[in-house]
């Protein structure tokens, strides 16, 4: 027999969790599809392992970002920051507003759903992927391989094309095509970056604080970040280049500041090195550089300056090769050939075109009954908490469908 739920939710992620402990608080016969064989996956991945929740900041979204914001005025920060303590979570603040479970382990976002979804008697479908979505009359009629199931209310929550491994796929967009929603090609945000490899040649595996700069070919500068630049077999990682990889274009240009922390500008770090290098004068060229980065790094910086280093040593290098140098420390320039794709990003770019969705409930304008939350809509965001934020109060809006929040 067909078994008919008052509210079934198609992806076990944050927005199918918290729509499907909303919609069950207030005595919904509710049901999440997941088609991993644990729910939560990208959860437990989220913030190292760590799981940054949510932010207390200034809200920074990109693609439809007024929809975002309308959605989190209607479920905003201190409401998010209740339920998630209604949940047994309590939150820890970080720097830049980024907040955490106290524990700062995701694993305790998970249990804590497991939990409240059991004693609310959500029934959970595991390797369970929704092949198709129909609606007959006023139900719909959801199909698996472990049967079909009727119900009033759906809710796709199958997230956005980002990371296959913990889930990602394009279903949420096919399954909300069928019903004439338009989509936006999804693309890589979060991403680590791939350059040109003769700058990032014998780097692998360094990691170096510093300011990035992200620059197209006519040297405008796009984007300013700060933070861990890591250097990998093929480009360069660390959240604050991830966050440039909706911008970084193939031909468009990184340029890493090395010196910014140490020194306050060039000058003064031409003087530190003529200064240098009178204690090293009797060893490489590179050495001139100790102290402020690692040998593989300075030789790397001494290298795109220009330096001749065969056979000399630092005594010999002329002000205006440190010039040079200090040149470099400051912008190490990369060209960029493009990101790591989908396959490694932690968010998708693109998605399901937000204005076909009522921001208040997270129902679709053109089929009643339908919902859509999470990163299967066209809003992603910066690191920092963003979007686990975005993805928990769309579906929380959507569990409610209007009514006000409950706890159980
Ligand atoms: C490595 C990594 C680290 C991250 N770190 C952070 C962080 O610290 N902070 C932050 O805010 N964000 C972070 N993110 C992003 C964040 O995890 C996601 O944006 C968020 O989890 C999206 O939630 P969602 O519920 O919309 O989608 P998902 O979490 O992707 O959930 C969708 C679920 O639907 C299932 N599904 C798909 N299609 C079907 C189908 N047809 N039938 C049944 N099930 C289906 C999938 O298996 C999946 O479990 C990170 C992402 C990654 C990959």
């Amino acid at each position: 027999m067909e078994e008919t739920f008052d509210f079934a939710v198609i992806g076990g992620g944050a927005a199918g969790l918290a729509a499907a402990v909303a919609a069950a608080a207030y005595g919904d016969r509710t049901a999440v599809f997941e088609k991993n064989n644990a729910i939560g996956r990208k959860i437990s991945a989220s913030g190292n392992g760590r799981c940054n929740l949510m932010n207390s900041g200034t809200l920074k979204y990109f693609g439809d970002s007024v929809f975002a914001l309308e959605v989190l005025r209607a479920f905003p920060q201190n409401a998010l920051k209740a339920a998630w303590e209604d949940l047994g979570i309590r939150l820890c603040e970080e720097s830049e507003g980024r907040m955490y479970p106290c524990t700062f382990q995701s694993a305790t976002v998970t249990d804590a759903f497991k939990i409240r979804l059991k004693t609310a008697g959500v029934r959970i479908f595991l390797q369970c992927p929704v092949k198709e979505l129909r609606k007959e009359n006023s139900l719909f009629l959801l199909s698996t391989e472990q049967g079909t199931f009727r119900a009033e209310r759906v809710l796709i929550a199958c997230g956005g094309s980002a990371s296959p491994k913990l889930g990602g796929s394009e279903s949420g967009y096919e399954l909300l095509q069928h019903f004439g929603h338009s989509i936006l090609p999804p693309k890589p945000a979060l991403c680590p970056l791939t350059t040109d490899s003769k700058s990032i040649s014998g780097l692998s595996g360094i990691r170096v604080k510093g300011g990035v700069t992200l620059k197209d070919a006519d040297d405008h500068i796009l984007q300013k970040e700060n933070g861990e630049i890591l250097f990998t077999e093929t480009g360069i990682s660390g959240i604050c280049v991830m966050q440039t990889a909706r911008q970084a274009e193939p031909g468009t240009f990184i340029e890493l500041n090395f010196a910014g922390r140490i020194f306050t500008d060039r000058e003064k770090l031409v003087q530190a090195l003529m200064r240098r290098q009178q204690n090293v004068s009797d060893f490489g060229p590179e050495v001139i550089l100790s102290g402020i980065l690692v040998p593989k790094l300075a030789y790397a910086v001494l290298k795109q300056a220009g330096t001749d280093m065969k056979g000399r040593k630092a005594g010999d290098l002329s002000t205006d090769e440190i010039r040079k140098i200090a040149e470099k420390c400051f912008g190490y320039r990369l060209t960029v050939t493009g990101n790591r794709g989908l396959e490694e990003a932690q968010v998708t770019v693109g998605g399901v075109n937000c204005s076909e969705f009522d921001p208040g409930t997270m129902e679709s304008r053109r089929i009643r009954g339908l919902h859509a939350a999470g990163e299967v809509l066209n809003v992603d965001g910066d690191c920092g908490g963003f979007n686990l934020m975005f993805a928990t109060a769309s579906g929380i809006l959507a569990g409610l469908n209007g009514r006000k929040v409950l706890p159980l």
